[in-house]
């Protein structure tokens, strides 16, 4: 998702509270940064973040981070979690490329994918979130029993993304290739965006759990 340039996107970032300003310096110490022990879970790839919105306000047992690279679009979830404002949420405007340095080996406990970009092009794999490139990183900040959940309606990103998971060193622990007729696996299902407008096209998504 890429917006045309939003005037004033970038000083109301700037501006925010809800967006974290030098991540990196708390590289190794989010939990002091949210002053409690909860579990943290992070979107790569949040969007306008009606997911993280969704998650976090269904599971305030849980801190959660939206990431976004654009910051048009960080813009729009800022603009969202103002008027409904969560103690759980916090954005970052950062390119994932860059996730490792943001946090240290273990601390993040859940990590979600949704309706991640296809980069159609062979030589631009590498940038698919799912890619192996991509589950080398998460693998570098992830739990040791954390998992990473993967959903999209894009059945060629998603056979890529399954023929990832063994070679990256990853194991998929459930499957589904119609979540919204899947009993087990769409229970307690928060839809993205992106989500609900490809499957009230009729699209099925399709949704992996994967861990080491
Ligand atoms: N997850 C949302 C949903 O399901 O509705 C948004 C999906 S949208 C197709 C993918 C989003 O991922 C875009 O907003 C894009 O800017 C963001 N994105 C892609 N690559 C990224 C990266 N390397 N780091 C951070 N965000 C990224």
């Amino acid at each position: 998702m890429r917006l045309k340039n939003v005037p004033g996107a970038r000083e109301a970032i700037a501006a925010s509270d809800l967006v974290i300003k030098e991540p990196k310096e708390l590289k190794g110490k989010w939990k002091e940064f949210w002053n409690n022990d909860k579990e943290l879970h992070i979107e790569v790839g949040m969007g306008k973040g009606k997911f993280m919105m969704g998650m976090a306000k269904a599971h305030p047992e849980i801190n959660y981070i939206g990431i976004e690279m654009y910051s048009s679009v960080l813009y729009r979830a800022v603009q969202k979690l103002e008027m409904e404002p969560l103690e759980n949420l916090r954005f970052l405007l950062l390119d994932a490329k860059e996730i490792t340095e943001v946090f240290e080996k273990g601390e993040v406990d859940r990590i979600y994918l949704n309706f991640s970009d296809p980069w159609p092009k062979d030589r631009h794999a590498k940038r698919r979130l799912p890619s192996r490139q991509f589950l080398a990183r998460f693998d570098q900040i992830l739990k040791e029993d954390g998992v990473i959940e993967f959903k999209t309606d894009n059945k060629d990103l998603f056979a890529f993304a399954e023929e990832e998971v063994e070679p990256a060193g990853w194991k998929i622990l459930e499957i589904t290739y119609d979540l919204h007729n899947d009993e087990k696996m769409v229970e307690g299902n928060i839809m993205t965006e992106y989500e609900e407008k490809f499957s009230s096209m009729g699209n099925p998504i399709y949704k992996y759990i994967i861990r080491r």
